[in-house]
């Protein structure tokens, strides 16, 4: 067979070879130390886990630590034992620090786990035989530690046209290689044809140095007798043949671009000790447990190569090979041009050591005292990888860290060529791997501020969109609380178009979604991306890069249809875009509108009064001059016509609009869970659910806001008719026992006796009374618009009471941050909630004074009385039943809880009633007497003070009723917080207090 062409590389060196020393002895077997120091961190990933615990007993060959990572590795026991101990030991490491490692108290049984080959490896996948690499712990062995499944992947990334197998092993004083191949020539054959195999390789090199005749003869003639197409180099011997680029470029000609890898340009490159491992794992199925080491240097008596077992430790290596002490200089891992200084002999072999060298003082001299650059060139005429290593240094001193890159500091292979031509003495290379620390832990720390950078900028924009996204809903909500002008006179083009909102609606939130989980996507993949370039992880570099391009073209296609998508809020887009002073306008327009409706209504039912007639005509005109400013300031007063009036919600209707309001909230919080988490399907589901939710609950609302108001009036009238007779019967009932007792103790009494045959007499009337409500229909019950009003209006007056607290709120805030936008357009809003609460109020007092006026037909009187004086009587009117009735239900209740109060509850009543009755009688007098109340209300300083203290605890009640539905609403979107139950119990709690105080107050007030 023709001998494949040698070429030659730039540079290199001839120090003295000193490789005879330890080919003297046959291949020595170390017998098995005391302990075997296994560190977790033998390849050049991230260190494995332990799989293993401490005292168990494991066997030769069993995993004792998995993989950690793409390019991590698994780790095998060498003998059988017992795991002593997992903890920090020195290791052999230039930096000399400490590592985790797995201690194994071997039990000298040496025996074997069970070994499972893999005989078929030519019929399985080729997937499958590198995951049974990776399983066996096979990293090269050549130096670096990187792990032979990943570099194998790696082969395909380009069309192969070179195998190279290297057995150059070209740095003085080490013959290990060497040994191997003499050993285990059929092996090591065996092993490329599997490698062969693997990559699909044409092309399979053996390059060798000329220094190995032995090994080269053994080769030979292995592949003449199984005819194998493998080639083998003989390449001069130079120092460094045996780097990878070197070695490509002897037996190429090609070499391989700065920042790039053999596999970049076709070119596979594996150490002959790999190869011999594959091989004794596919065929026995052994892992990666022991390797060949040579033992050299004149301190030793008797240098030699071993076949050791991992995690053995040196000194014991040392005492094998007959260590000198006294001759011992300098312990170094690896050879003399790229090994490492050892500081103590107490580490362990590793996966990747190839030599321990023993030198003495004459072998290995301390270094002369370095002096100035005299830029003889030396160096760079030395220099394998064609660099400038005397400007790599004045870089590397003057920390120009840029330019060092510049001049490709990088492709230093470390080959301390440089450094051994230097007639300056200077350790180049120290400089060379000091400089590309430096350069390493900035790179290292750029990575970190720029996901640092990332994540603040990710959660600024996130608290935006969110600022954003309330201030829209505010400004919707604002917009849907102004009267419906949507829905009555709407022309037929328009309702299409508001048809078709909700799906383009639809479609818009559906791809703002599908956005936020991309980008989401995207984070966690440049996050990886990241850590991969930190960890220079090559092939999931180059993988990751594709998903991270993929993902953000999906990005940019998603924010085109976002941005094409149709604004959802065309339907009402005035709301957002008014002006404070617009708003104010808007709101005047509303109060107008409201006056003259009542104005109107009034006028309705007295068509001939003339007073009525000038208010309604008065109410016009301020409605048509609010209009048109609002249309001036960029209002659409038609668009939005103000004058129909939103009616009050029914209770059903509110409900849907806090399921509505529930509904939304639950399917946010699972839109954001699914955004950090974009392929739980559960959370999908719930998305899914809730966005179904919302719909429901939104159509539900819209057919209940648009449905004319139900007129709940027959049920609560019957029940206040019920709850009279119960109050009665109560009443009755106490009366007479209290009567039955006083006569125990005076049963003589004729007073007493005759009055508690009247109260058994009104007892039986009240029972009677009940007993008939109690089967009656509740449509049988006719008389009962009076008391719904009343408590329509009681409901009035606390809101404008809550209103106008909440506006003084703001204010006060406002007042403290004036420039504070989001408060102005609070105060604003707030403004027009309380306007609209007190034109709700005035709204009820004409209609509570109806039915009132209705009942009492003395209208003909009327003329002569003051019209707002007699409203009032007739609004005191109306309290002043509805107090009588309020006085009742807390008597009923302190009967009920048998309280001392109810002797000062009864005369409440009594006094209630009396003065009902006399408000009633001033009514059918024709409001005659309607001063009386006004003049008794302005009596007493004490009024103002009552007034206050009334008004301060509705207030509270109603603060403590907001504080319980806040409560409920946040226990609704997350039910499992117990925290959020304790609170609402407590509030709840609150609530009842404040509302019995508000309910004494106002009893005490109407009883005034
Ligand atoms: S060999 Fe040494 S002295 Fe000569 S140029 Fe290089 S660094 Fe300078
Ligand atoms: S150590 Fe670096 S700079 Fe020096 S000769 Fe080797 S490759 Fe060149």
């Amino acid at each position: 067979m023709q001998s494949p062409q040698i070429f030659s590389f730039h540079g290199g060196i001839h120090p003295p070879e000193n490789k005879v020393q330890s080919l003297q002895l046959p291949l020595g077997k170390p017998s098995l130390p005391k302990e075997l120091v296994l560190p977790l961190g033998q390849h050049i990933g991230q260190a494995s886990r332990p799989l293993v615990e401490v005292g168990a007993h494991v066997k030769k060959g069993q995993a004792i630590a998995i993989n950690n990572g793409f390019l991590s590795s698994f780790l095998h026991a060498p003998t059988s034992g017992t795991i002593q101990a997992i903890e920090s030991r020195p290791v052999a490491h230039p930096s000399g620090l400490s590592d985790i490692c797995i201690i194994l108290t071997p039990d000298n049984a040496d025996e074997w786990t069970e070994l499972e080959p893999l005989n078929d490896w030519q019929s399985v996948s080729k997937t499958d035989v590198l995951a049974f690499l990776a399983e066996k712990g096979i990293i090269g062995m050549g130096g670096a530690g990187f792990p032979t499944h990943v570099k194998l992947q790696g082969a395909h990334k380009h069309p192969l046209t070179h195998f190279i197998i290297n057995a150059a092993e070209c740095e003085p004083y080490i013959t290990a290689d060497d040994m191997l191949i003499r050993e285990k020539t059929l092996e090591l054959i065996l092993g490329i044809e599997i490698l062969q195999h693997l990559v699909e390789a044409d092309n399979v090199v053996i390059g060798i140095e000329d220094n190995k005749p032995t090994a080269i003869a053994a080769l030979q003639q292995i592949i003449r007798e199984r005819q194998s197409s493998i080639q083998v180099a003989v390449v001069p011997t130079k120092y460094p043949s045996g780097g990878e680029k070197q070695l490509i470029k002897l037996l190429t000609d090609k070499e391989v671009p700065s920042g790039q890898y053999p596999a970049d340009i076709g070119i596979l490159c594996q150490n002959v000790g790999t190869c011999v491992s594959v091989y004794e794992a596919i065929q026995f199925g052994r892992p990666l447990i022991s390797r060949f080491t040579t033992l050299t240097g004149d301190a030793l008596k008797a240098p030699q190569n071993v076949e050791v077992l991992l995690g053995t430790p040196i000194n014991h290596l040392l005492d094998y090979a007959d260590i000198e002490d006294k001759k011992l200089s300098r312990l170094v891992m690896g050879g003399p041009m790229m090994g490492f200084t050892l500081d103590s002999a107490n580490v362990p072999v590793v996966k990747t050591t190839n030599c321990v060298l023993a030198a003495t003082k004459k072998e290995l001299p301390p270094p002369n005292p370095e002096q100035a650059c005299i830029r003889c060139g030396m160096c760079e005429q030395a220099c394998p990888a064609s660099l400038l290593p005397q400007q790599l240094l004045w870089f590397s001193k003057s920390q120009e860290h840029e330019k060092a890159e510049h001049y490709n500091l990088f492709d230093c292979i470390e080959c301390g060529a440089c450094s051994y031509v230097c007639p300056s003495s200077i350790p180049l290379v120290q400089y060379y791997r000091h400089t590309k620390a430096e350069i390493r832990d900035a790179r290292e720390a750029a990575v970190k501020s720029d996901i640092a950078k990332q994540r603040f900028e990710a959660r600024k924009a996130r608290h935006e969109a969110e600022a954003a996204e309330k201030e829209a809903k505010r400004l919707a909500r604002q917009g849907a609380a102004k009267p419906a002008a949507k829905k009555p006179a709407k022309p037929a083009p328009e309702k299409a178009t508001a048809a078709a909102a909700p799906v383009a609606d639809d479609a818009a939130k559906k791809a703002k979604v599908d956005l936020a989980i991309t980008k989401a996507k995207l984070k966690k993949l440049e996050k990886a991306l990241l850590e991969a370039q930190e960890k220079e992880h090559t092939e999931e570099i180059s993988a990751l890069q594709l998903q991270v391009d993929a993902v953000k073209k999906d990005i940019a296609d998603l924010e085109a249809k976002v941005a094409a998508a149709p604004a959802p809020a065309a339907s009402k887009p005035a709301a957002p875009a008014l002006s404070d002073e617009a708003k104010k306008a808007k709101v005047d327009v509303a109060l107008a509108s409201t006056k003259l409706k009542k104005a109107q209504k009034q006028l309705a039912e007295d068509p001939d009064n003339q007073e009525l007639k000038d208010k309604v005509a008065g109410f016009t005109a301020d409605l048509k001059a609010a209009e048109e400013k609002f249309d001036k300031l960029g209002g659409n007063t038609k668009a939005a016509p103000a004058a129909t009036a939103k009616p009050a919600l029914s209770d059903e209707a509110k409900k849907a609009k806090v399921d509505v309001a529930l509904a939304s909230t639950k399917l946010k919080k699972a839109q954001k869970q699914l955004a950090e988490d974009p392929d739980n399907a559960e959370i999908k589901a719930k998305v899914e659910g809730f966005e179904k939710d919302l719909k429901e609950a939104e159509a539900r609302f819209a057919k209940l806001d648009s449905a004319p108001a139900a007129a709940p009036a027959a049920k609560p009238a019957m029940s206040d008719e019920y709850k009279k007779a119960k109050v009665d019967v109560a009443l009755a009932s106490t009366k007479l026992k209290k009567v039955q007792k006083q006569l125990t103790e005076d049963p003589d009494n004729a007073e007493l006796k005759a009055k508690a045959a009247d109260f058994e007499k009104s007892l039986k009337e009240a029972e009677a009374r009940l007993a008939g409500l109690d089967t009656a229909p509740a449509a049988q019950a006719t008389p009962a618009a009076k008391p719904a009003m009343s408590d329509e209006y009681k409901k009035a007056k606390v809101d404008v009471a809550l209103a106008s607290t909440k506006l003084k709120k703001l204010q006060k805030q406002l007042a403290e941050d004036e420039q504070n936008s989001e408060l102005q357009g609070k105060v604003v809003e707030f403004e027009k909630n309380l306007k609209d609460a007190e034109a709700r109020l005035a709204a009820l007092e004409a209609p509570t004074a109806a039915p009132v006026a209705n009942s009492a037909p003395a209208d003909n009187a009327a003329p002569a009385v003051d019209e707002d004086a007699l409203r009032k009587l007739k609004i005191d009117a109306a309290i002043a039943k509805a107090a009588v009735k309020k006085a009742e239900k807390a008597l009923a209740k302190a009967v009920e809880l048998g309280s001392d109060d109810q002797d000062s509850l009864e005369q409440q009543v009594s006094k209630a009633k009396a003065r009902a009755e006399e408000l009633e009688q001033a009514l059918q007098n024709g409001g005659q007497v309607a001063n009386k109340p006004a003049e008794a209300n302005s009596n007493g300083s004490g009024d103002a003070e009552f007034k206050e203290r009334l008004k301060k605890q509705k207030v509270a009640a109603a603060l403590a009723k907001a504080q319980v539905n806040k409560l409920k609403r946040q226990l609704d979107a997350d039910p499992s917080a117990e925290s959020l139950q304790q609170e609402l119990s407590a509030a709840e709690q609150k609530q009842q207090e404040e509302e019995a105080k508000l309910e004494q107050l106002t009893n005490t007030q109407e009883n005034r």
